[in-house]
């Protein structure tokens, strides 16, 4: 099989990149292939939804910021029904963890990033379930837990639908002639020279080396561009070919709630128009909860870092001793409703973590662009992920947003990558 450019992988980051590729050049044949059965079955369907333009990094504001922008425009223009429900975020801290952000705030005030910044008697008003304050209370000191003291709250931020956003992707795709193969694994990157000669044990040291498609399990596919979007499965195909993906895999785990005892916690006040739970992430451990309003539950995670380790896990599950023997002690001194509340509902994925800056990474060498590393909020920078990789294919040096902002394409490569350490990560 022959195709102009093959991509590997139909989650968020392959689809965006089908999309816009297709979008530019309607006559190039461009196949997307993934070893699952569905579009976004990897991590990306797995993911909380969660969308945000609060990041301190300019690259990763504007990456979020117009995403966001192009994912009301599939909703509202395009008829995609997304569930976009903008609940927005409200990022806790202690007023130690405050002091040290503070100027990365006000960075995003002068930005002009729709935010408010809430003290703690403004945010016991507005969320009453929350325990800002421990005072002396001994369990608390040896836990740890931080005290509420400030809340940074982000207007442009919510809650979307991942996997309808992936199959809307999908769909914009085939309607523009796109062709799509599942249950199909690339099983091996081609390596071929550039200049072929026909000898045996080609290609030798001296020849000039491209990625000429892959090996699937239906078959060889032949590309003049080979697009890895694997997420966390990257290694597997450029580990082999001296390819570096700058990622590695973390389990991360989550947990539904439906429980009547919950109702109050579900309920804000003045934060959003439906007066919901917004995506709260609570200044201890890394813990983040947000009402998910489609089924009426709340859903939580943790951010842990040490000791999680980096392991790639095909099929992860979420481990039942986490929420009760580890996040459970902490989340019940904040909201005491969750007190003998177990979750409905559990399930794990993992993020595709590039801890230098925690940014996408996107490069093209020897007939191959990677798209990778979403290191978390990989969902909500999807569109314009796929605008940075279209660019690249297409020799431009930058892409343009949507909305029209330009992105110089080096700047999230390797060789002369340009961005900004994040102070905002979950
Ligand atoms: C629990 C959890 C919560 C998250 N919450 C958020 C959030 O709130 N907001 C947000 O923005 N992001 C969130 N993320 C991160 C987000 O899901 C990822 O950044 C994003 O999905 C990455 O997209 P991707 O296309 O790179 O990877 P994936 O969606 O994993 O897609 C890669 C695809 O490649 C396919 N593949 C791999 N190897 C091969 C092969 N050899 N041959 C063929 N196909 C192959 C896989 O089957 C897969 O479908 C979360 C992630 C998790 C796990």
């Amino acid at each position: 099989m022959e195709c102009d450019t093959l991509i590997i992988g139909a989650g968020i980051m392959g689809l965006s990149t089908a999309y816009h590729m297709k979008k530019r050049v309607p006559s190039k044949k461009i196949l997307v292939i993934d070893k699952y059965a569905g579009p976004g079955q990897g991590n990306s369907a797995k993911s909380e939804g969660g969308f945000r333009n609060i990041f301190t990094s300019e690259t990763n504001y504007l990456l979020a910021d117009t995403s966001i922008d192009f994912f009301f425009h599939m909703e509202n223009e395009l008829g995609y029904n997304l569930k976009m429900e903008s609940i927005g975020y409200l990022w806790l801290f202690s007023e130690e963890q405050y002091e040290k952000i503070r100027p990365a705030v006000e960075g995003l005030k002068d930005r002009g990033v729709e935010l408010e910044v809430y003290t703690r008697e403004e945010i016991e008003v507005k969320v009453p379930t929350l325990m800002t304050d421990f005072g002396d209370d001994e369990e608390a000191e040896l836990l740890g837990l931080k005290n509420v003291d400030y809340g940074v709250f982000g207007k442009k931020c919510g809650s979307l639908d991942a996997d309808a956003l992936v199959r809307a992707y999908e769909a914009e795709f085939l309607k523009l002639g796109g062709e799509v193969k599942y249950n199909t694994e690339a099983t091996e990157l081609i390596v071929k020279p550039e200049m072929e000669l026909g000898i045996p044990g080609e290609p030798f040291v001296w020849q000039e080396k491209v990625i000429a498609g892959a090996k699937t399990s239906d078959g060889e596919i032949l590309a003049d561009t080979t697009v890895v979007a694997c997420g966390v499965w990257a290694n597997q195909l450029m580990d082999p070919v001296g390819l570096d993906s700058f990622q590695r895999p973390k389990k991360r785990q989550l947990f539904a709630f439906k429980e009547p005892k919950l109702d109050p916690v579900m309920r804000t006040v003045g934060l959003n128009h439906e007066n919901a739970l917004p995506l709260m992430v609570l200044p201890t451990a890394g813990i983040f909860l947000k009402a998910e309003l489609t089924e009426g539950s709340i859903w939580l995670g943790c951010a842990d870092t040490i000791p999680r380790k980096f392991e790639l896990e095909e099929d992860p599950q979420a481990e039942d001793d986490y929420y009760t023997n580890n996040i459970y002690h902490a989340l019940v001194m904040y909201f005491g409703e969750f007190e003998d509340v177990r979750p409905m509902n559990s399930w794990a994925g993992q993020y595709s973590i590039n801890s230098f800056d925690e940014t996408p990474v996107i490069y093209g060498e020897n007939g191959v662009i990677y798209v990778g590393c979403g290191s978390g909020s990989g969902i909500m920078k999807g569109d314009a992920i796929g605008r940075v990789a279209d660019a690249l294919w297409a020799g431009e040096a930058e892409a343009e947003l949507h909305g029209g902002m330009k992105l110089p394409v080096a700047n999230i490569g390797v060789k002369n990558r340009a961005v900004e350490r994040e102070e905002f990560v979950i």
